[in-house]
């Protein structure tokens, strides 16, 4: 059958809000024109982020009647182990209470003022984690990676001419681990071929560097992998997923990308320093390593997620979605990031709001523009979210000016995507009118979040 149909039904619904017009435009005005700042009842497809926002299987709602909740030696736990390890391979697995919670512990206890962790594009967590205790967070991404129209598959890659250069001229001492981020979220959620990994552990494994993966979306990389890698195709996407691991010194994970479900991480590795070290300070701040900030039942959903995400009529479905939604957009000519990637469809807002400049905040008026056209929040990530600012009170622009629009995984379904690009199809036909916008409040860090805009 040529049409891929979700590889599910329905067993439980949840009342999508459905508004007026007049209804979103007092509600965007009360929110200061800023979608963070809406209530999530007054947004009808919530688009913001892939994070956390997954819709459990029935499995999974059975696994967690399952949770055991003792406080050490859980059976829960023991279950979590099992499948991390045979997925990930690594000697000692640590649950955190997300992915950001296993970044601050590995970079508190590995990393130092001054040092440099390479990647191929830190998230900003990531980023933060590693500039709070005083090092550099450094992004080589190739040339094609940051070509947004390059029609290049693996444009995840992380630059390994860059990386070798940085490696030879601060010297390998200064470097303490590199990262490699799959599938690429900051990059367009664009893959990381199998390839680029090896290689990449080659090149440090010569200069004693370890390499940990931000792995936070490994079964989609492992999926892409499949589908466009040579030498991968008859390979299951379990058998994949390993392989990638196999060239890993450890692993951070966020459990609600693809371990499917609402809250969860974990850290793995090999060294048995590195996992003493971790192991004392997740004491201190997550909790006893058998449960690491987290209920036993959520480790019981993670552990049954983690296996459904490497389901291959999954993935085919996911990967479907986005190239769907992508697909339509383009055919009616709006500017999107190609090849679309693994969790988003990336807007070029600058390109499709010709008339602004970058200091008019053109993703702003784009993602004020789709709520009030249909009550879709998408997300701005251009001069708002990565700008900065510059002596004087002028502002550097961003790279880019993109509007990500991230799809929660088995959540909406194909109508609701139809009815996503009808709302996109009517922005795009009347752009023109997508009016300027500017900062009347905000915070000195992540202002993004709590901005105050005004438009002209
Ligand atoms: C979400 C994410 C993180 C952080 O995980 P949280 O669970 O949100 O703390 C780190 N890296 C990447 C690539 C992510 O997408």
């Amino acid at each position: 059958m040529r049409t891929i149909i979700e590889p599910f039904r329905i067993k439980m619904t949840e009342a999508l809000p459905l508004t007026t017009r007049e209804a979103r435009a007092a509600r965007l005005a009360f929110a200061h024109n800023n979608v963070f700042l809406l209530a999530a009842e007054d947004v009808t497809i919530d688009l913001l982020t892939d994070s956390g926002t997954g819709a459990m299987s029935d499995r999974q709602w059975a696994a967690l009647m399952l949770g055991d909740e003792s406080y050490a030696g859980s059976r829960s736990w023991r279950n979590f182990e099992r499948v991390v390890r045979d997925i990930t391979g690594f000697k000692h697995i640590f649950p955190t209470h997300q992915g950001r919670a296993a970044e601050r512990i590995l970079a508190a206890t590995r990393l130092k003022a001054k040092e440099i962790v390479p990647n191929n594009s830190h998230f900003d967590t990531t980023r933060a984690n590693i500039e709070y205790v005083g090092a550099q967070a450094v992004d080589l991404l190739t040339r094609e990676g940051r070509d947004l129209y390059s029609e290049q598959r693996f444009k995840g890659d992380i630059d390994l001419f860059a990386l070798e250069r940085l490696i030879e001229t601060e010297g390998a001492q200064k470097i303490p681990f590199c990262m490699i981020t799959v599938t690429n979220n900051s990059g367009g959620g664009q893959p990381v071929s199998m390839q680029n990994i090896r290689d990449a552990k080659q090149l440090l494994k010569k200069h004693g560097v370890p390499l940990i993966l931000d792995a936070c979306r490994f079964a989609e990389n492992a999926y892409f992998i499949k589908r466009h890698e040579a030498g991968w195709s008859d390979k299951s996407l379990i058998e994949i997923a390993r392989a990638m691991f196999s060239f890993a010194d450890g692993a951070t994970m966020s459990a609600k990308k693809d371990g499917l479900a609402n809250i969860g991480g974990f850290f793995g590795c090999h060294d048995d320093q590195w996992a003493e070290d971790f192991r004392n300070l997740l004491i201190l701040t997550e909790g006893f390593p058998t449960y690491g900030g987290l209920a036993g039942r959520d480790l019981e959903a993670i552990a049954v997620g983690l296996m459904e995400a490497l389901d291959e009529d999954y993935q085919r479905y996911r990967h479907a979605t986005v190239d769907y939604l992508a697909r339509r957009l383009m055919e009616r000519g709006v500017p999107l990031v190609r090849p679309p990637g693994g969790h988003a469809v990336f807007i070029d807002a600058a390109a499709f709001c010709s008339h602004l400049s970058p200091r008019d905040y053109p993703g702003i008026g784009l993602v004020n523009a789709l709520y009030l056209e249909g009550g879709v929040r998408a997300v701005e990530l251009g001069s708002v979210m990565f700008g900065k600012a510059r002596p004087g009170g002028d502002e550097e622009p961003a790279a880019h000016e993109l509007v990500r629009l991230a799809l929660p995984r088995r959540v909406y379904t194909q109508s609701h995507f139809d009815y996503v690009i009808e709302v996109i199809d009517a922005v795009w036909r009347t752009r023109d009118r997508i009016r300027p916008h500017h900062i009347v409040q905000q915070a000195p860090f992540l202002r993004h979040f709590t901005a105050r805009f005004e438009a002209a």
